[in-house]
């Protein structure tokens, strides 16, 4: 069998940046307000997220677990299988399958926290346990028991870059959140949870970068545009320094970007890759995610729209810059 294909079947436990990204939704989902992210040797070896979200109630953490997650879950052609069942709702058995987790978790209005250990899917122990409000997960030893997907890991350091790639994004999307991220002991990000997108900028990308960004900002009835686009100063040889989300999810578009690139074509006199970071909302229905699940591609279902709106909204606001 294609070794390549399962590869790329594994939507959710494809790499440690995969658990990172999904666990962190959990928090999210759970309303948590700061959230903390602890890694060793490129998430491989420990994964550790800490919430103060809504936490789990002692009599759902199994259920949270175990939904597929099964017993016959021993080698990668049964962890790739999973991926036919379609991984909505399979993040956390998806995890605990191929890793060993602790969670702690304690709901507010209850005294008392509890504590659970799986490993490769299976619990192993359950306890009560005092702790702060919200969850406490740690993924321990990420693919002990697939050495076929280990090795396909890329190196500790690469592992690391693409965690923090994600939590980057995940923290640019959401401002209202504080976000730490630790590479060990050393930490490599912290956001404050100021509500302000500026504020995050200047934490990723440092205050000269910031100093030269412009705000643009457009609304119609279907799409909400909004973003920073830097300066010719701040351009670059490459698209190193370019972000889409649409609907708060990272996408790469060629049409979008092009859109950004074009009006700011017109005010550039060298020929160089802007600096931006482009927010576009719209309905869920007006958009066709599903052109590759595992990929970060979208189409709008009007995309010559969704392209005027960009260009149109960018080249305003370099217009007024100038002027
Ligand atoms: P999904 O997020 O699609 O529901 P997951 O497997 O990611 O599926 O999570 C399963 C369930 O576990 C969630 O629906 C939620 O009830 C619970 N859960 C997971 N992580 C957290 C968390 N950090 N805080 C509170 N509840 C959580
Ligand atoms: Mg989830």
């Amino acid at each position: 069998e294609n070794t390549s294909n399962k590869i790329a079947a594994g939507e959710v436990v494809e790499r440690p940046a995969s658990v990172v990204k999904e666990l962190i939704e959990n928090c999210i989902d759970a309303n948590a307000k700061n959230i903390t992210i602890e890694v060793r040797d490129g998430g491989t070896s420990l994964i550790k997220i800490t919430d103060d979200g809504t936490g789990i109630y002692p009599d759902d953490i199994e259920k949270a677990f175990m939904a597929h997650a099964t017993s016959k879950i021993r080698n990668k052609d049964d962890i790739f299988a999973i991926k036919s069942l379609g991984f909505r709702g399979e993040a956390l058995p998806s995890i605990a399958s191929v890793s060993k987790i602790q969670i702690r978790s304690k709901c507010r209005e209850l005294d008392s926290g509890i504590q659970l250990n799986i490993e490769g899917g299976e619990v192993i122990d359950k306890t009560e346990t005092a702790c702060a409000d919200g969850t406490i997960i740690e993924v321990n030893d990420l693919f002990y028991n697939v050495p076929a997907r280990k090795k396909f890991l890329k190196s500790t350091s690469r592992e690391m870059s693409l965690i923090s790639d994600i939590v980057n994004r995940i923290a640019i999307c959401y401002p209202e959140i504080s976000f730490k991220l630790y590479n060990g002991t050393r930490k490599v990000l912290h956001t404050y949870g100021t509500g302000n997108l500026i504020d995050v900028l200047r934490t990723i990308y440092g205050k000269t970068i910031c100093e030269q960004l412009i705000y643009f900002e457009e609304h119609n009835d279907i799409y909400s545009v909004y973003g920073y686009i830097g300066k010719e100063e701040i351009s670059r040889g490459s698209r190193n320094n370019q972000s889409i989300f649409v609907n708060k999810r990272y996408v790469k578009d060629r049409k979008l970007t092009v859109a950004v690139e074009n009006a700011f074509k017109s005010f550039s006199t060298v020929n160089k890759f802007p600096f931006f970071i482009l927010f576009v909302e719209s309905y869920p229905e007006l958009i066709d995610v599903n052109i590759h699940p595992t990929k970060s591609e979208i189409k709008f279902k009007d995309d010559r729209t969704a392209f005027k709106i960009i260009f149109d909204t960018v080249h305003k606001a370099l217009r007024n810059d100038v002027m």
